[in-house]
Order: structure tokens, then C-alpha cells, then sequence
């Protein structure tokens, strides 16, 4: 589509699962996408989805009204925005450029990136997404974003062409702090619902007797009744395609392990995130990363199976033990 009045130029970072489907969706909307990939077969892949792209970052982001982040991680944020010798992204934008992070990271990282970008004449929003692939490549996500109410109100009909929800959470770093506190409950509330299966089944009820009293009981929540751990009473949840995700395992087990430093830094004495965390770690350790995290009640069954009782601790994982050497 030719770019239309009102078309702004956008560097578009990091081609990934997530990104490259979100840039689609703004070349579609007519705005004029810049994309650029580290990974060589990323880019190609874009290209081939008709995503125009740029020889190397700094080019895609010079002249760029806004630069989009989609990254693994914040240490490749803040590496991209900084450079090796504050030659990077933010020293090579345009004065008064847009930087809109959409990547999961830490709350400290955000706030970091975002008071280098003002630092730099630039103007910073964090918009982590939920949704996953699927809502990437329908435009169906939501977004939650930590801005100033001016930078919000610029980037949120951007927002509205790759998502369906924004909610405004606060100033810079609120939509990351907003995003692993929803996790923290998502991945807690999956692990219940999964060992009441378990043991309703050691109990004799039907799983479709226990979704029917839970689902309009005080058991409801989304873990239960969009993304059932069992197959049969919610037909479209990956229980019902061998755990095919959906929301994987790994990206659980990553979003906990952010959870946990907020935990930790903040002094929150939480008992039940810190092992979640580590029965996440174990599932993706142990074949689970790519598989739905609800595949977690396979994890408990064969515990269950192997004799572990009540309470018994997963063995920690190297990662579960990094954690604890650096609390
Ligand atoms: P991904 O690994 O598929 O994509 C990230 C891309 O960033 C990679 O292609 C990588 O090469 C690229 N990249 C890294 N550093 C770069 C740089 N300096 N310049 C340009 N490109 C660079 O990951 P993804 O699944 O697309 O997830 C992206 C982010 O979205 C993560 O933070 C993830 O936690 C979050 N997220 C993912 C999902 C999901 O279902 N995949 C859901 C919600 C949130």
C-alpha cells in the first residue's frame, strides 16, 4: 500500500516471532516501515512478507518519526540504544524521535532505556504486548503502556493498528511493571488449576464435572476457562492439541524470572511467585519451553506418578540456583 496523509516513518527492530507480523500489519496500514533484523534469515523473512528493510539499524533509524523495538531481552535494548561508545540508536535518531519498546524486560531496564532516550532529546514508551503470534498476526494484541500522557496519546494510534486494547498503566516502565505482574498471577493461578485437576482425577470426578462447578464458581479465572490445562471442556485451548502453544513454557519461565527481580528488589515477601518461578524453570528445563505452559499439569501427573508428595520441592534447576546466588 503507498503510504497515506498522516503516514509516519518507522524503524521497526527486531523481525522476530512477534515483530515481523506487527510490521506487517503497519505496512498494511500504509505507514512507511523501515525494518532491520541482526539475524540474517529474520530479514530475508521479512522481506519476503513485504517489509521493507534497511542494510543495519542505525540507517533504518535515521529519519525515522519512530523507533519500535521488539527484542528478546533489555540488555539488547539498552546495548541497541547506547552502542558500544554511545554511538547507538539514541545518538543517531533524529532529535525529538519516538522510542516505543515493545519487548518484555525488566522494570529497572525500562526505566533505564527510557531516561537515556529524554536524556537524549528523544521521547520514550514502554508497550510490552499479550496476545502472542496469534494476536501479532491478527492485530488483536494488547498493549500496556508506560508513557507520559502526551507520548501515549502520540503512539496509540500505532497501538491500534497492531493490537485491539492499550491501557494507559503510568509513567515509563508501568506497562512492563503492569505485564509481569498480570504474568505473576497467570503463571500461579495455571499451576492451581492444574492440581486440582490432578486431583480431582485421583478423586474420581470428570474433568468436565469440575470445569462445570469451577467455571461458575470462585475456581473461575482465564487459566480455567480460555486456556484449560485438560482437553475437552474449552475446546479451543492447546490441552486440546498436545500442548501446542499459546503461550510457551520458556516465555513463562522467562517472564517469572522478571517477576522475581522485581520481587526481590522491591522486598516483596511473596511465597508463592518465587515457586512458580522455579516449577516453570524446571517444565522449560525439562522439554517444556516450547510447549504451552498449561502443559504443566503433565508435569505434576508424572510426579504424582513417580511418588513425589505434597509439598516435596522440585529439585532446583541451575537456573532456580543462579537466581538464589544473586538474591
Ligand atoms: P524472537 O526471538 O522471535 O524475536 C526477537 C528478534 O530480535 C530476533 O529476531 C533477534 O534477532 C532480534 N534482535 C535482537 N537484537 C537486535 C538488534 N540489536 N537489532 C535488531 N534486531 C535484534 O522473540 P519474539 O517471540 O518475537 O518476542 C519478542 C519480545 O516479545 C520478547 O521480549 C518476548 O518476551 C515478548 N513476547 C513474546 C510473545 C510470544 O508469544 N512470542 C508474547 C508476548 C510477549
Amino acid at each position: 500500500m503507498a503510504a497515506s496523509a498522516g503516514a509516519q516513518t518507522i524503524a521497526f527492530l527486531g523481525l522476530g516471532h512477534m515483530g515481523a507480523p506487527m510490521a506487517r500489519n503497519l505496512v498494511a496500514a500504509g505507514h512507511r516501515v523501515v525494518g532491520f533484523d541482526v539475524v540474517p534469515a529474520a530479514l530475508d523473512a521479512a522481506k519476503a512478507l513485504g517489509i521493507p528493510t534497511a542494510a543495519d539499524a542505525l540507517e533504518a533509524v535515521r529519519g525515522a518519526d519512530v523507533v519500535l523495538t521488539m527484542f528478546p531481552s533489555g540488555k539488547h535494548l539498552l546495548d541497541a540504544y547506547c552502542g558500544a561508545a554511545d554511538d547507538g540508536l539514541l545518538a543517531a535518531a533524529m532529535p525529538g524521535t519516538l522510542f516505543l519498546d515493545c519487548s518484555t524486560i525488566n522494570v529497572e531496564e525500562a526505566r533505564d532505556a527510557a531516561e537515556r532516550a529524554l536524556a537524549a532529546g528523544h521521547r520514550a514508551v514502554d508497550a510490552p504486548v499479550s496476545g502472542g503470534v496469534v494476536g501479532a498476526e491478527a492485530g488483536s494484541l494488547t498493549f500496556m503502556v508506560g508513557a507520559s500522557e502526551d507520548d501515549f496519546a502520540a503512539v496509540e494510534p500505532l497501538l491500534a493498528i497492531m493490537g485491539r486494547r492499550s491501557v494507559h498503566c503510568g509513567g515509563n516502565g508501568a506497562g512492563q511493571a503492569a505485564k509481569i505482574c498480570n504474568n505473576l498471577i497467570l503463571g500461579i493461578s495455571m499451576i492451581g488449576v492444574s492440581e486440582a485437576f490432578v486431583l480431582g482425577e485421583k478423586l474420581g470426578l470428570t474433568h468436565q464435572a469440575l470445569f462445570d462447578v469451577a467455571s461458575a464458581a470462585s475456581g473461575q479465572c482465564w487459566a480455567l476457562t480460555a486456556n484449560c490445562p485438560v482437553p475437552g471442556p474449552v475446546p479451543a485451548s492447546p490441552a486440546n492439541r498436545d500442548y501446542r502453544p499459546g503461550f510457551a513454557g520458556a516465555l513463562m519461565a522467562k517472564d517469572l524470572n522478571l517477576a522475581m527481580n522485581a520481587l526481590t528488589s522491591h522486598g516483596v515477601a511473596a511465597r508463592m511467585g518465587p515457586l512458580a518461578a522455579q516449577i516453570y524453570d524446571t517444565f522449560a528445563a525439562e522439554g517444556g519451553a516450547g510447549r504451552d505452559f498449561s502443559g504443566i499439569i503433565t508435569d505434576i501427573r508424572d510426579r504424582s506418578a513417580a511418588g513425589t508428595g505434597p509439598g516435596d520441592e522440585a529439585a532446583p534447576t541451575d537456573a532456580a540456583n543462579q537466581r538464589k546466588d544473586n538474591a
